[in-house]
């Protein structure tokens, strides 16, 4: 068993004030591997204390010691990269390979934000005015279940690359890869109180970090609804906020696309990360006189994809990250079938064999219309849902009409016309014809999907105060 019993404050590990347990528990096979002892507000005001002590020497540090920090960070994620894959399979479910590739780009997030550093100007001069780019201080980095390293190193070295100090409260869903990652952290020989991570739950330490005058911004990812908690408990502080939300993002496959490759491609898009991706494309849409096609198609990539234990190298879907996960996706399955939506594959209940588990079976829906709750609410599970259009003028006009706006999918022969589709896109991010993420370039929401932008040099720039100083010379 594996129980957690301490936080990470002014560079040591230390017993928590709070007392609360939390039980680790395996989706793959419902049983409690351990758990973990809850922080509290004291634990987080100890940690935001901690933090600010070491903000004004940390922030007077060079770029080049800040550039060793980035790159020992990432070095020794990389050291026990076995170890934190293990852990995301265990904890999280995810499958084997996607399990390695998580923490290279943990590690990957923390080179990016070092080279955006080597690159980045602190000194501008505009007219008779010197520009100044300060660290903004205390950042309250709060982060979600689904893609836990990635999640964390992305805010991580954007803040290390600016200079400022943090507070971490990752989700208690992800205690153990928590553990682990601290202890890179540790050995990676940062200042004390320049990283400080407490286990809690959002309501307590994620709350105390919102309200707590000592951090001067929030930089979060996770729902919509918790964004725009924190967006309204942070406006008598004026703290900064970087939000990234959820999403329901469209995938436009045109006539002229490659059927063979666009429709195979977005069902597997969508079920990546087991479905639990904030950019998964969703929605997809298709011309409606292809529809026969698309579902055979869609339905032949399903029956193709193997379901099953996460710890198999050729498996392709893992169950959801929770009981709560799991009644989710059915609830949206159910409200699929009951509005009318045809099921091509997949259904409630658990794959055959996998009852162990919080599997759910991958799930495709066709006829589904605008109004259809599957077509309006994020899932956070592996289904599909297949809208059709008469014109392009339409698909775009359907892919806009939702709150949301993070990512978006286009698939078609023509560059020119991918191009075009992708500057009337609400979207943060479009992939064109099956193109992968750029991790350097920016990524973040439009509408209700969030708020700023991470990565690279945008997300060190969201990390700083702007001072115009006249008169200097
Ligand atoms: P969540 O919003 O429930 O929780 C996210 C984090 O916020 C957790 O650490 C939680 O403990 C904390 N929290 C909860 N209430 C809080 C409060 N009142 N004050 C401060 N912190 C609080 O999200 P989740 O279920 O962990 O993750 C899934 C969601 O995250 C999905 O909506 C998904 O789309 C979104 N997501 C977005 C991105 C992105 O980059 N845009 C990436 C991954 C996940």
């Amino acid at each position: 068993m594996k129980n957690i019993d301490q936080i990470y404050i002014n560079g040591e590990f230390v017993k928590p004030n709070g007392t609360e347990r939390f039980e680790l528990v395996n989706p793959t096979t419902r049983e409690s591997f351990g758990s973990v002892t809850l922080g509290d507000e004291q634990d987080a005001r100890r940690a935001i204390a901690a933090a600010k002590a070491a903000s004004s020497s940390f922030a007077r540090s060079t770029v080049q010691e800040r550039v060793d920090i980035l790159q020992r960070l990432s070095d020794s994620i990389l050291e026990r990269i076995d170890e934190l894959a293990e852990a995301n399979i265990l904890e999280y479910g995810a499958p084997r390979m996607a399990s390695v590739g998580r923490v290279k780009l943990a590690a990957g997030n923390l080179m990016d934000s070092m080279e955006a550093l080597e690159n980045f100007e602190f000194i501008k001069y505009i007219g008779k005015a010197k520009v100044v780019a300060e660290p903004v201080g205390v950042i309250g980095i709060i982060t979600p279940w689904n893609a836990s390293y990635s999640q964390i190193t992305a805010k991580l070295g954007a803040a290390i690359a600016a200079g400022c100090t943090v507070v971490i409260k990752p989700s208690e869903l992800s205690a153990l890869q928590t553990q682990l990652l601290t202890e890179c952290i540790h050995a990676a020989g940062v200042p004390a109180g320049v990283i400080n991570i407490v286990n809690g739950l959002g309501t307590t330490v994620g709350a105390e970090f919102t309200r707590n005058s000592d951090v001067a911004m929030i930089n979060f990812t996770g729902s919509t609804r918790v964004g725009k908690e924190i967006r309204r408990a942070t406006v008598d502080s004026m703290k900064r906020v970087t939000l990234e939300l959820g999403g329901k993002s469209p995938n436009i496959v045109l006539d002229d696309a490659d059927f063979t490759k666009a429709i195979p491609a977005a069902v597997r898009s969508c079920f990546s990360n087991n479905g639990q991706a904030c950019v998964a494309g969703t929605r997809l849409f298709v011309p409606e006189h292809r529809l026969e096609e698309v579902k055979r198609l869609a339905r032949e990539t399903v029956e193709s994809i193997k379901v099953g234990l996460p710890s198999e190298a050729d498996t392709v879907l893992g169950p959801q990250v929770t009981h709560k996960q799991y009644l989710q996706v059915q609830h949206y399955i159910k409200a699929g079938i009951k509005e009318g939506a045809e099921l091509v594959i997949g259904g409630e209940g658990h794959p055959d064999g996998l009852e162990q588990g919080y599997f759910v079976k991958p799930t495709v829906f066709a006829n589904v219309t605008e109004e259809m709750t599957i077509a309006k609410e994020e899932i956070f599970g592996p289904v599909l849902s297949i809208l059709t259009y008469k014109t392009e003028e339409e698909a775009i006009s359907m892919a806009n009409n939702t709150d949301y706006g993070l990512g978006a999918y286009i698939s078609t022969a023509n560059l020119e016309k991918a191009n075009e589709l992708a500057s009337r896109i609400q979207a943060g991010v479009v992939l064109i014809n099956g193109a992968g993420f750029e991790m350097k370039a920016p990524f973040g929401g439009f509408k209700h999907s969030g708020i700023g932008r991470e990565y690279g040099i945008y997300g060190l720039e969201d990390c700083l105060e702007i001072k115009t100083i006249t008169g200097f010379d």
